[in-house]
């Protein structure tokens, strides 16, 4: 083995998988992890939550301490990122000037943020959350502002509107389509969340482009509607989705479809170059076609998958994509993929504090959203890692034992 080991481009969720899991299995060569951001890799579904809301700090944000990456031999490059990739001669070049060799590459390059390009987007007071630094900027604005608007209900926008309204903002959300979550969630859950929020207040206006931010001096004093209704605000969030971060490996030609295209192991389509977490596409065993997962649950374990390929274990990549979302004192998990799912039905009741949605397609069980049902939720993940389907009817009756749906 040379000198040059595993170079890690990314320090997420995935990148720091894969490091963490090298070492684990003992892999002798180097390890570097590289980073645009300054400091040391961090964990970022809390950014809009527990950090938002002021309960974590920024040390409790770490991934790992200092000392975990020195007394693993972790080389770690931070403020810093890659500008271009030989891959026939195994190098690399950095911003800063600097070349490193490689023996394997791995890719963890994560998602490049959908910017709102609309006039008056780069007023003071608009904020995106997608690192700490916009995390701060956004703590900052909330300190002053008594009314914001978020725009885009998805993750993003729905937890920053929960945490908005309990720093005690008033909230509007506009969103595009006209059903919150819509890509990611079934309409009782969505439904249920959106009660919630109103419950606290927010006020949705769905279905809604916006037409323009508003400012004076430079500083936002609110949005006008596409139907022109001028909402004012102070403070105004962006979260209007993410791309798959492909521009590198675009760069030296590996086979990309919104997304780097891996196979089960995590191989790109250069044999040397590996790729883990939300800028790769690939087939799950599961979904038949090649997906595409935003996750940390995904980041953490095609980052375990890769690392035991450069380790040249046999074995593929399965596991039951998951995700969870905090919003006030409620709970949403998801397990498995709901999209093109052609029956849904309730466990539980969709008004009251806790139910689950079970969703099928032709009478598969492809994914359960659970609301405050954290065990169902767990119970879920056990039956589509089997591939156990329970029959609608029984799925929705709440005597009839999940468990005993399980093979034994
Ligand atoms: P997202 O989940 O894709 O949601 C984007 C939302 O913005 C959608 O509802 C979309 O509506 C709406 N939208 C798009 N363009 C719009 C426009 N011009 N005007 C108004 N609304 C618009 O993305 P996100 O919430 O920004 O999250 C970004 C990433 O962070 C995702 O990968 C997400 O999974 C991740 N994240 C996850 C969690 C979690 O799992 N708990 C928490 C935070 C962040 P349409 O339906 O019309 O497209």
């Amino acid at each position: 083995m040379s000198e040059a080991g595993v170079v890690i481009l990314g320090n997420g969720h995935a990148g720091v998988s894969v490091a963490e899991q090298l070492r684990r299995k003992k892999y002798p060569g180097a390890i570097t992890l590289i980073g645009a951001e300054a400091g040391l890799p961090y964990q970022r579904p809390p950014l809009s939550k527990q950090y938002l809301k002021g309960e974590w700090d920024e040390a409790r944000l770490l991934q790992r301490n200092a000392e975990f990456y020195r007394n693993n031999d972790i080389r770690l490059i931070a403020s810093d990122s890659v500008i271009s990739i030989d891959p026939s001669a195994h190098r690399l070049e950095l911003k800063s000037g600097a070349t490193l060799p490689w023996d394997k590459l791995v890719l963890a390059t994560g998602s490049c943020l959908q910017k709102l390009e609309i006039p008056g987007a780069d007023a003071e007071g608009v904020v995106y959350l997608q690192n700490r630094e916009q995390a701060d900027a956004l703590k900052s604005e909330m300190r002053s502002a008594r009314r914001a608007v978020v725009i885009g209900g998805g993750y993003i926008g729905l937890e920053g509107a929960a945490a908005l309204a309990l720093a005690g903002l008033d909230v509007t959300l506009v969103n595009r389509s006209s059903e919150l979550l819509a890509r990611s969630a079934s309409l009782p859950v969505a439904h249920w969340i959106q009660r919630r929020h109103e419950k606290q207040g927010v006020v949705f206006k769905l279905g809604e482009q916006l037409a323009e931010i508003l400012s004076a001096d430079n500083r936002v004093r609110g949005v006008r509607l596409a139907n022109g209704e001028v909402l004012e605000a102070e403070l105004v969030l962006i979260g209007i989705g993410v791309k798959p971060d492909t521009g590198l490996a675009e760069s030296i030609g590996l086979e990309c479809a919104d997304g780097v295209l891996v196979d089960q192991k995590g191989v790109t389509s250069h044999p040397d170059i590996l790729a883990a977490g939300d800028c790769t596409r690939f087939n799950h065993p599961l979904y038949g076609e090649a997906i595409h997962l935003e996750s940390i649950q995904n980041a953490v374990e095609q980052g375990k998958r890769v690392a035991a390929t450069l380790m040249g274990e046999e074995g593929t990549y399965d596991a039951v994509p998951w995700f969870w979302s905090d919003q006030y004192e409620a709970k949403l998990q998801i397990a498995g993929i709901a999209q093109g799912h052609d029956l849904e039905v309730i466990r539980g009741d969709e008004h009251a504090e806790r139910f689950s949605v079970f969703c099928y397609a032709q009478r598969r069980l492809v994914a359960v959203e659970s609301i405050n049902a954290p065990a169902e939720h767990m119970l879920a993940r056990q039956l589509l890692k089997a591939g156990a389907s329970p029959p609608p009817d029984d799925a929705a009756n709440p005597e009839f034992n999940l468990r005993s749906a399980l093979p034994s």
